[in-house]
C-alpha cells in the first residue's frame, strides 16, 4: 500500500477548499520531491475560486491541490535529476516553461509559448501545488536555494515579491530621484511592492487602499503618503506632483474602479501597469491616456528576478509580513483573505 499524505484541494466549484488524503507522489525522471516547508495563499486562487464552473473546468479542472507559492526541503531526486542535493532548503519558481525556447533560455519561463501548447502548468495552477505535505517539482531548474532564510517567512518571495519586482524593474528608468509612483492595493503583493520601491528607486511612494487598516500598514511598510482609493485620490496625487501626476502607477487590484483611476493618476510619458486580476477593462484610444503613456500587463516574473528578490531578502532590504496557518486551517486562511483581514500574506505550514 502506498504512503498517504494530506493536501488542501479545490474540490467543488463554488465551495471552500478542503483537506483530501492522496498518495505521497514519487518523482519521475528529472523530477524532484520536496517535503513542503511552506505554501503561500494568493488572491489569484481566490479569483479562480470565484469563477463559474465552465471556465474553471476548461482551465484548472477540479479537483486540484492548491498552492503556487512553495518552499521545501529536497527529499528525493528522480532518475537523472542533478543540480540539487537531498536536504537542500529551496524556493519553487512557479511559472514553469519548456526550458528550451527563446523565452525560457533567458529565464522568462512565465512567457513560454510551448508551455501553453503542451499544457505545462505551474504548481497549484494546473499541476499539483504546494499545499500538501509533499510536492513534485518538474526540474531542478525551478529550485532557488534559500540558504539560511526561514522558509515560512520567505515562501511568498516567489510571487508576492517576484511579481511586483518584475513589474517595477521595467519601470526603473522612470523612477529616479524626484519621481513619484502610485501603488493601488496594500495586500500580499502591494506591501512587498512598497518595500521594493523604497529599496531600489528614488521615487516618492503614494499608496491607495480602500481599507483604513491597510493604509496604516502601507505607511509601516514605507509608503510616504496613503489615501483612500477613490477619485479624490487623483486630486491628492496631482497636488503632490505639481499638477502633473505620477511617473508610474501600479494597480494591484484590477477592478473597474481602480483601472479607471490609472489614466487619471499618470503623468505624460509615464507607465501604467496592471498587475491585479479583477476583470476590469481599460479602453484604449488616442486620447484615453496622457500622451506617450506606456501600458503593461506583467505576468509573474523571470528566474533571474527571483534570484535577485531572494538576494534582497538575504540582505534585509525586504521582508514578507505574514500570518501562519496549519494545513488543516487552510480554508480559514482563504476566508481571511476573502474578508480582507490579513496583514500581509497568509502562509500555510504543513
Ligand atoms: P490581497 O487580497 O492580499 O490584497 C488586495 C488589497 O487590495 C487589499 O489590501 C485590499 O484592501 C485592497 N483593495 C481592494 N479593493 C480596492 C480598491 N478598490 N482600491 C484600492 N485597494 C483595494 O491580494 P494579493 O494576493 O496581493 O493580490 C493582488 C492582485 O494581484 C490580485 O488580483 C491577484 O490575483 C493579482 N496577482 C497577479 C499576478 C500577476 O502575475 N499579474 C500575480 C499574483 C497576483
Ligand atoms: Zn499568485
Amino acid at each position: 500500500m502506498s504512503e498517504m499524505m494530506k493536501s488542501l484541494q479545490y474540490v467543488t466549484v463554488g465551495e471552500p477548499p478542503r483537506i483530501v488524503e492522496v498518495p505521497k507522489p514519487k518523482p519521475g525522471p528529472g523530477e524532484v520531491l520536496l517535503k513542503v516547508t511552506a505554501a503561500g495563499v494568493c488572491h489569484s486562487d481566490e479569483f479562480i475560486m470565484s469563477l463559474p464552473e465552465e471556465i474553471v473546468m476548461t482551465r484548472w479542472p477540479v479537483p486540484f491541490i492548491l498552492g503556487h507559492e512553495g518552499a521545501g526541503i529536497v527529499a528525493e531526486l528522480g532518475e537523472g535529476a542533478t543540480g540539487a542535493s537531498i536536504g537542500d532548503s529551496v524556493l519553487v519558481y512557479g511559472p514553469w516553461g519548456c526550458g528550451r525556447c527563446s523565452y525560457c533560455v533567458k529565464g522568462d519561463e512565465m512567457l513560454c509559448p510551448v508551455a501553453v501548447r503542451e499544457k505545462i502548468a505551474p504548481p497549484g495552477l494546473g499541476s499539483p501545488g504546494a499545499m500538501a505535505e509533499y510536492m513534485i517539482v518538474d526540474s531542478t531548474r525551478h529550485l532557488v536555494p534559500l540558504g539560511d532564510l526561514d522558509p515560512v517567512a520567505s515562501v511568498s518571495l516567489t510571487d508576492a515579491a517576484l511579481t511586483p519586482y518584475h513589474a517595477i524593474k521595467t519601470s526603473l528608468p522612470k523612477l529616479g530621484a524626484g519621481s513619484t509612483v502610485v501603488t493601488i492595493g496594500a495586500g500580499g503583493l502591494g506591501h512587498m511592492a512598497i518595500q521594493i520601491l523604497k529599496a531600489i528607486t528614488g521615487a516618492t511612494v503614494i499608496t491607495l487602499d480602500i481599507a483604513a487598516d491597510k493604509r496604516a500598514f502601507a505607511k509601516e511598510m514605507g509608503a510616504d503618503y496613503v489615501f483612500d482609493s477613490n477619485p479624490q485620490a487623483v486630486e491628492e496625487v496631482k497636488r503632490l506632483t505639481g499638477g502633473v501626476g505620477a511617473n508610474v502607477v501600479l494597480d494591484f487590484v484590477g477592478i473597474q474602479p481602480t483601472i479607471e483611476l490609472m489614466p487619471q493618476l499618470v503623468a505624460p510619458g509615464g507607465d501604467i501597469q496592471l498587475i491585479g486580476i479583477g476583470n476590469g477593462v481599460l479602453p484604449i484610444g488616442f486620447e484615453s491616456l496622457p500622451f506617450d503613456t506606456n501600458f503593461r500587463g506583467p505576468y509573474w516574473g523571470a528566474i533571474p528576478d527571483l534570484v535577485e528578490v531572494v538576494e534582497m531578502a538575504k540582505r534585509g532590504q525586504i521582508k514578507v509580513e505574514f500570518e501562519a496557518f496549519s494545513l488543516d486551517d487552510g480554508a480559514v486562511a482563504y476566508e481571511r483573505l476573502h474578508a480582507g483581514t490579513l496583514r500581509g500574506r497568509a502562509v500555510i505550514v504543513p
